[in-house]
């Protein structure tokens, strides 16, 4: 057997079609859906996620700002910039790409976004919401993984769910949005006995670890639909997802690609986000 590819660089272009259409209808009413990044310091992979953002944003007719200081910059300088981001009204989004450098406190920078603008939707009190089943903004990759899920027709009331990874940008939101669709879910992480006993299981397998290739075909339910967030290098460089690709689709009954699979989506949902709050601005 060789599982059905869900396409996320497809699905992706279907979505920020229909989102550039509100977004005009919104520009139309004098309102431009705007989202101000902040990037600090010079990881590589954060640099490309932020020019990936502000492309995505100008491309789907939406502005964007982007503030990028150096990795030893006094940190009372973001908080300043996020205040000041915080109270201009034609700013709908604050993003601030992480990881931050080891003199800041992540925590204290999220909390400092306002709520109302916190597009990645990691504010406590955002947090909260979710955790409720009321959620104001939904992360973007969780988000992006349920409407892959919705796109190819995946059954949720009822299935087995396992989840690999249970960080607060992935793996736990996930759970909270899968749990909120009826599904039974169960979280695994690296102190979980016998993983590949869960991953089995699965009718859905989400994989969140970041570990190149962890999850083989033989821990994989025949049928199974799996989802691969991983976003990591082979030794010659190549990207690849935390699901062995080439032995799971044989499995699988249907399968994310790494790239094109919920990568594209992750932005696509930020752009979601940011059109939800300018329009929101409105009501
Ligand atoms: P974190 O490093 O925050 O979390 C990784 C999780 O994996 C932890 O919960 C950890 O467990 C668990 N883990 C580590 N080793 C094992 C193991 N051997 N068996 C089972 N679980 C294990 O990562 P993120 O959630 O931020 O990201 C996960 C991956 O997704 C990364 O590759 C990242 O690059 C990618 N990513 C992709 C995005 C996209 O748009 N496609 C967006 C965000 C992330 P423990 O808690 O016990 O340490």
């Amino acid at each position: 057997m060789t599982a059905r590819i869900i396409d996320g660089n497809a699905l992706s272009a279907e979505v920020r079609g229909q989102l550039a259409t509100r977004a005009a209808a919104l520009a139309a009413k004098g309102i431009t859906p705007c989202l101000a990044v902040i990037l600090v310091g010079e990881d590589p992979a954060s640099a490309v996620y932020v020019r990936n953002k502000v492309a995505a944003c100008e491309k789907a007719g939406m502005r964007s700002l982007r503030d990028v200081y150096a990795p030893d910059v006094d940190p009372a300088v973001v908080f300043a910039r996020i205040a000041e981001l915080n109270a201009d009204p034609t700013v709908h989004g604050i993003l601030v790409q992480l990881p931050l450098p080891r003199h800041f406190d992540s925590e204290a920078v999220l909390e400092a976004i306002s709520p109302e603008k916190d597009v990645d939707g990691f504010h406590a009190e955002n947090v909260g919401a979710l955790m409720q089943g009321n959620p104001r903004f939904i992360p973007c990759t969780p988000y992006g993984v349920m409407k892959m899920l919705e796109s190819a027709n995946v059954p949720l009331k009822g299935a087995e769910v396992v989840i690999v990874g249970r960080s607060n940008i992935v793996g736990k939101p996930m759970a909270m949005l899968l749990l909120a669709q009826s599904c039974t879910v169960t979280i695994c992480h690296s102190q979980s006995k016998d993983l590949a006993f869960h991953t089995r299981r699965a009718d859905i397998l989400v994989a969140a670890v970041g570990r190149a290739k962890m999850i083989t075909g033989d821990m994989i339910k025949p049928g199974a639909t799996v989802i691969d967030v991983g976003i990591n290098r082979t030794p010659e460089g190549k990207l690849c997802g935390d699901v062995d690709f080439e032995t799971a689709k044989e499995v699988a009954g249907a399968i994310t690609p790494v790239p094109g699979g919920v990568g594209p989506m992750t932005i696509t949902m930020l752009l979601a986000n940011t059109l939800e709050a300018a329009e929101r601005t409105q009501k």
